[in-house]
């Protein structure tokens, strides 16, 4: 995933290991990542912009770059404030899996599974968010 190259993940934290997100939001009968700033991103944080008005948001994402010793792969207590029984999925996407956060949290799988059919969805909304980020953004990057 693009953003997860993009996080710079590292043992040893540098500037440039910075989470990365975005919004999943759907277009249509198709899904677009509208990817957040991270600028004021770090190795263990970064700011949540608004919803971008007038899209359909249905999901969203955040990288765990952070493999040192302090590395928390899950939702952090702080995630789960943010983004935890939300009104759409929140994935988190780290160097262990993907997690799917929602009123529980659920391992989806590994972040490059060998067998990609396990995470294709079948065309619906809530398989497409619930299962499919990984084959998604494979596919698509983000
Ligand atoms: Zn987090």
């Amino acid at each position: 995933m693009r953003a997860w190259a993009d996080s710079n993940p590292s043992l040893f934290p540098e500037p440039t290991t910075k989470e990365q997100g975005g919004w999943i939001v759907q277009r249509g009968r198709g899904f677009e990542v509208l990817r957040w700033p991270s600028l004021h991103a770090a190795h263990n944080s970064i700011p949540v912009p608004d919803e971008p008005a007038g899209e359909n948001v249905v999901g969203a994402f955040h990288t765990h770059p952070n493999l040192g010793d302090d590395q928390i792969s899950s939702a952090s207590p702080r995630d789960w404030a943010n983004f935890g029984h939300g009104r759409y999925p929140h994935y988190i996407v780290s160097n262990d899996g993907i997690y799917r956060l929602t009123d529980v949290q659920e391992y989806l799988g590994p972040l490059y599974p060998h067998d990609y059919s396990a995470l294709l969805w079948a065309g619906g909304v809530a398989a497409a968010v619930g299962g499919g980020i990984g084959a998604y953004c494979y596919a698509h990057g983000c």
